[in-house]
């Protein structure tokens, strides 16, 4: 094996676990691709590996965690359940479902996709995630696209606290509101679509001006703006050469001037998915 370009530090969550601050994000690639892909991160250096049963590839994900040949309990594996697995003995049947598709016994992360609020089933789901919780099944729970008003359901009907709220944020969408709420309650955010799902963020000036200064890429720029402001992001990118530079971030900082200039980015909480309107 090569030396890896970098292994990410980890960041302690409120359930006692500990997650990389840099994951590898696999939506959209298929079962064949993810089992290259995750194989090739981790011998890049990766140890998180970001899937959702919806992804329809936890079978490749889990072939390119064995294929790895690095220890399980050296990996980070998170996965998701979707809507209909909105309950408490249904969020098991997903658990049980998912962890026969990676191939493994336990998930380090099991996160709500979407909170759906029409059905209102994401409290009986959480209440599913905290008996996985109990049973040591997982080691750590969440959501994903819940905002502050969901988690305050969640909190109140359990009183534990989700160790991760996955999210779309990015430069463009900064999701002040969920940032603040999330770490007042002691809350991972994790980012998700972190360098903009190849839109336009990279090319902005903003971003390329940064880069240039420090001889670094414009998605090196953006994933660094996300650990100054302690959010953990999972990139995703089945070119090894950017699997690579993605995760060479952690030998450089950008000053308060430099996050804020990419922080003004921000085109407004609207332009983020709604998650009391859309979801799976
Ligand atoms: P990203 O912001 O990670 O963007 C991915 C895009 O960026 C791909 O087109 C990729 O292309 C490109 N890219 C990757 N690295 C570089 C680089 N160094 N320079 C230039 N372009 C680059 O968006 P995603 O939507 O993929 O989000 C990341 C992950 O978040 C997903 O993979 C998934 O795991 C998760 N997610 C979760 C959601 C949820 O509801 N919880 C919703 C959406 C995503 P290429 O592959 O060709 O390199």
């Amino acid at each position: 094996m090569n030396s890896p370009a970098a292994i990410a530090p980890t960041r302690p969550l409120a359930n006692g676990a500990a997650i990389p601050q840099i994951g590898l994000g696999t939506w959209p690639m298929s079962n064949a691709e993810a089992e290259v892909a995750v194989a090739q991160a981790i011998e890049i250096g990766y140890r998180m590996v970001d899937t959702a049963y919806k992804y329809g590839n936890e079978e490749g994900v889990g072939r390119g965690l064995r294929a790895s040949g690095v220890p399980r309990e050296e990996l980070f594996v998170t996965s998701k359940l979707n809507g209909e697995w909105h309950g408490v003995r249904e969020a098991q049947q997903a658990f049980d479902d998912s962890v026969k598709r990676l191939g493994v016994d336990y998930l380090d992360l099991f996160l709500i996709h979407w909170p759906m609020p029409w059905q209102d089933r994401y409290v009986q789901a959480y209440e599913g995630l905290t008996k996985l919780l109990a049973d040591g099944r997982v080691r750590a729970i969440g959501l994903s696209n819940f905002k502050p008003a969901h988690i305050e359901r969640v909190l109140a009907a359990t009183g534990v606290t989700p160790d991760v709220d996955q999210i779309q944020l990015s430069p463009q969408v900064t999701r002040d509101a969920s940032r603040a709420y999330n770490s007042e309650h002691g809350i991972v955010t994790q980012s998700w679509g972190p360098i903009g799902q190849g839109g336009d963020l990279l090319a902005d000036p903003s971003v390329t001006e940064i880069a240039q200064r420090y001889g670094r890429s414009p998605a090196q720029i953006v994933l660094r703006w996300h650990l100054e402001l302690g959010l953990v992001p999972i990139p995703k990118t089945t070119s090894p050469e950017r699997m690579r530079s993605n995760i060479e971030v952690f030998d450089f900082q950008l000053t308060p001037s430099e996050v804020a200039a990419l922080s003004a980015l921000d085109r407004g909480e609207e332009t983020a998915d709604d998650s009391d309107t859309v979801g799976h």
